[in-house]
């Protein structure tokens, strides 16, 4: 009898080690934006590329490396800025990229911005490329990749599940339209079974809070990938609370976002668990920062540039890894 018993745990133990989880990886693009997906099919999705030069193509092919992964099956870039696009022509030297999705074209027409936006285009010439709109899906195989926004455009009905009113809704003051590129983001909402995670790149206050205002048309989420690196141009509470997200990963520089406004409206949402943080913001002190535990970048020099990585079940249930320390943690499923 026993020894069924044992039989039959080890037959459990052995199904669930064997089970494939959803892998993210977030590099530290000092305050731009570079996070790896790779699917439990073994496809690869990259959001965003970091700035220009060597360091952050360089910090996405490690994590690539480490990931098993030869080639990008896609990357998709949230909106023409610099800290996002202008990683593309010096990474497709170092690694393969079978498609690119983005926006469309930019609308930022300063000198500065055109040269970006050329560099992109001709990085990409030989390459697959989709123009991609608010409810489309990026083709993957075992996970929905549903996106929420582009080019100024939102998703217009509540996906399924979603739909509720949103009580903050009309208590922070809306801003001044934003006419650059930020506004434009492709938002993303990628769902693995029960485990659920946006990411809205630099998305602004404003369209943030029309996606969940008078209704919330995105839904919960268990890990909410901060809008804007943590700057106070994004992340208003009554759009964050919405999301009731367990953990929030913010892809701040130690010196650009991770803003006390930003913090607080993530800490102050219902169900949050934790915040982790590639970077301890400098300006914020020990009130606007999550713990050295949950932050990738302790000091600001030297920049070893650390990451974190994410793995998430089926269940709902994911692990945080911090890859300075080696400490995770484990999120049950809910
Ligand atoms: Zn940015
Ligand atoms: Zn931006």
């Amino acid at each position: 009898m026993r020894s069924i018993a044992l039989t039959l745990l080890a037959a459990a133990l052995a199904c669930q080690a064997a089970e494939k989880t959803l892998d993210i990886y977030f590099m530290d693009a000092e305050g731009g934006q570079a996070t790896l997906f790779v699917t439990p099919a073994g496809q690869s999705i990259l959001v965003d590329t970091g700035w220009p030069g060597a360091r952050d193509a360089d910090r996405i092919v490690a994590a690539a490396h480490q990931a098993g992964i030869t080639k990008l099956d896609y990357v998709l870039i949230t909106h023409f800025h610099i800290d996002h696009v202008g990683g593309v022509p010096e990474l497709v030297k170092r690694l393969h990229v079978d498609t690119f999705i983005d926006h469309g074209t930019s609308v930022e027409h300063d000198k500065a911005g055109d040269a970006l936006y050329k560099a992109y285009v001709d990085a990409r010439a030989q390459t697959r490329h989709i123009e991609i709109k608010p409810g489309d899906r990026v083709p993957l195989k075992g996970i929905d990749w549903q996106i929420v926004s582009a080019a100024g455009d939102l998703i217009t009905q509540p996906l399924p599940g979603a739909g509720q009113k949103n009580p903050l809704c009309g208590t922070d003051a809306r801003r001044d339209v934003d006419t650059t590129e930020n506004a434009r983001s492709v938002g993303s909402l990628i769902t693995f079974g029960k485990f659920r995670v946006v990411d809205l790149g630099d998305l602004t206050w404003n369209k943030e809070q029309e996606l969940v205002c008078p209704v919330n048309r995105i839904g919960t989420a268990d890990v909410y990938i901060v809008s804007h690196h943590g700057m106070n141009m994004s992340g208003s509470a009554t759009f964050v609370h919405a999301l009731q997200a367990r953990v929030a990963i913010m892809d701040n520089g130690a010196r650009k976002g991770g803003t006390p406004e930003a913090y607080q409206a993530i800490k102050s949402s219902p169900g949050i668990t934790d915040i982790w943080q590639l970077h301890r913001a400098v300006a914020g002190g020990d009130a606007n920062n999550t713990t050295d535990q949950l932050t990738a970048n302790v000091a600001e020099t030297p920049d070893q540039g650390f990451g974190i990585k994410l793995s998430a079940q089926r269940d709902g249930s994911f692990t945080v890894t911090n890859l300075r320390t080696g400490f995770s943690k484990r999120y049950p499923a809910r």
